[in-house]
Order: C-alpha cells, then sequence, then structure tokens
C-alpha cells in the first residue's frame, strides 16, 4: 500500500498500561463483558496462548513500532475519508472513531483490554483497540503477510463501527439475551461478514485513489481466511463445530472481502442476515 507521506488520522491516541482489571467491578460488568466478546473482532479472540504471551516490546523495536504507528494512523485517515464520501451518499454524517494504541493491557470503555484478546471495536466508548504486537501474531501465528493485511484488520473493526453508526448492532445485539447461543452465533457470524464485506468496500475506494499496491488485495483475502473460525479450531487441535462459529469459515470471510471489494454498497451488505429469523433493517435512503 502506498501510505508513506499521507495524511494521518489525528484520532490516534496511546493507551495507559497497567491498571486493575475492573472487569466485574460495576453493575454493567456482565454488559460490558458480553459486548467485549460479541466484538471481539480481534478475530484472533481464540488465539493460540502461547503466541499471545509474546510481549510488544520484545517483539519489535521501537522503529519499528513508530512505523506501525505511522501506518495505522494513515490506514485511519483513508477510513475516514472513505466513510465520510459513502455516508454522504445517503445524507448521513459519519461520527469518526478514536483508535487507540496499547501495549499489553489498557483500559478501555468495554472493559480492561489485552494484547491476547486481539484488536477490537468498543461500541461504548466507539474506539478501535490494537496492541500492536498482533501485526506479528498475524505474520506468525497465522501466516498472514503484507502491509494490508494488517490494513484489512483495522478496516474490519471500523467496520463495526459503521455497524454501530447504522444501527444495525443496536438491532442485533439484543438477541444475544433472547436467542440460544448456536442461534445467536449465526448473527455474529452476519455481522463479521459484513465487517469484512465493510473492509472490501474500503479496499475498493482506496485503489481508486490509486493507492494499492500489487498484492495488496491478495494480501487482505489470505488474512481474511486465515482468521476463519475453522481454520483457528483446527490450529488450536480443537474440532470444527460449525455450531460454534463466531466470525465465519475462511471461505466465507474471503468471499465477503471479495463481495465488499465488488459491489461496495451497504443495502447490499445487509445480505448476510438473509435466511435468519429477525432481519436488522437498513434504515437509509439514497
Ligand atoms: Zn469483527
Amino acid at each position: 500500500m502506498k501510505w508513506q507521506g499521507r495524511r494521518k488520522s489525528s484520532n490516534v491516541q496511546r493507551g495507559k498500561s497497567g491498571g486493575a482489571p475492573l472487569m466485574f467491578g460495576g453493575g454493567i460488568g456482565g454488559i460490558v463483558i458480553l459486548l467485549i466478546y460479541f466484538l471481539l473482532g480481534g478475530d484472533p479472540s481464540s488465539l493460540p496462548q502461547q503466541s499471545s504471551s509474546t510481549n510488544y516490546e520484545q517483539s519489535q523495536s521501537s522503529e519499528e513500532q513508530a512505523m506501525l504507528e505511522d501506518f495505522l494512523s494513515v490506514v485511519l485517515a483513508d477510513n475516514e475519508d472513505v466513510w465520510h464520501e459513502k455516508f454522504k451518499e445517503y445524507d448521513v454524517e459519519y461520527t469518526e472513531p478514536k483508535m487507540t494504541l496499547f501495549n499489553q493491557t489498557t483500559q478501555s470503555g468495554c472493559g480492561l483490554a489485552q494484547s491476547n484478546m486481539g484488536p477490537f471495536y468498543c461500541p461504548l466508548d466507539q474506539i478501535v483497540y490494537i496492541d500492536a504486537s498482533f501485526y506479528n501474531d498475524l505474520k506468525n501465528t497465522f501466516g498472514a503477510e503484507g502491509d494490508f493485511a494488517f490494513a484489512y484488520v483495522l478496516a474490519h473493526e471500523i467496520g463495526h463501527h459503521v455497524q454501530n453508526q447504522l444501527n444495525i448492532l443496536g438491532q442485533v445485539q439484543p438477541l444475544r439475551q433472547e436467542l440460544p447461543e448456536a442461534e445467536y452465533n449465526k448473527y455474529s457470524v452476519a455481522m463479521e461478514l459484513q465487517a469484512d464485506y465493510f473492509a472490501g468496500l474500503f479496499a475498493y475506494y482506496i485503489q481508486e485513489k490509486g493507492y494499492l499496491d500489487q498484492g495488496d488485495i491478495e494480501e487482505a483475502m489470505n488474512a481474511a481466511a486465515s482468521i476463519g473460525d475453522d481454520r483457528i479450531q483446527k490450529m488450536s487441535g480443537q474440532e470444527v463445530n460449525a455450531d460454534s462459529f463466531t466470525h465465519g469459515t475462511s471461505r466465507q470471510r474471503k468471499n465477503a472481502f471479495d463481495q465488499g471489494f465488488n459491489y461496495h454498497d451497504l443495502e447490499h451488505a445487509m445480505q448476510f442476515f438473509d435466511g435468519l429469523k429477525y432481519q436488522p433493517e437498513f434504515q437509509y435512503k439514497r
């Protein structure tokens, strides 16, 4: 991806590390945990344990960290441009999310953020949390290489913010309380695939602007496939069990990204809920 020398987002902040977990501290603790579980777009929520113990300081030089931060700041700025443009088609104001980069742990609006959770979006404070060590996990654990693989991960998390803005999240979330787990997992998969679609949509507009390098789309597709539920279950030595899928298979994730790239249409992105009992409504008109 051509990113050097381009605009960096001003919505980047650094997480303060440390602090005692206040997971069960308050009355909303339960909700918070559910939220974080739901939105662990991190995708690698079930990351094999050993990889997550590699910490930031050990795995990256400060030079690498600074470069990664610059890169993510440019990708975030690109996301802002794309989504402002897209929302304008519907006369809706897009509110920019913030991005918090942290080392190992930090306090999020949804509870304690830890590097082994992978990147995630917290709808309560509208912030994407990324521990930069995930870049190494992506490469070493999942075998997804290239800068655009990481751009895809951020774009996917921003996709959850877009779902929040479009109130798709607000319609789907209450179902968690109402449906049996295996049933609710289908909605979780639909949400995750839609976030992958939005990442594909993002890639389309970035290509239009001339910022993609040869091979970038393949990097993103490979990253999407590398964090499919079936693959992660196999990697962690579990049997592949479709009822427990929360993000979709490698094939589904790749397809969702591909569709977003080809069709880049918000209404079309509602297709992931087809065939499910409750259909969230897309409430905007062009
Ligand atoms: Zn996700």
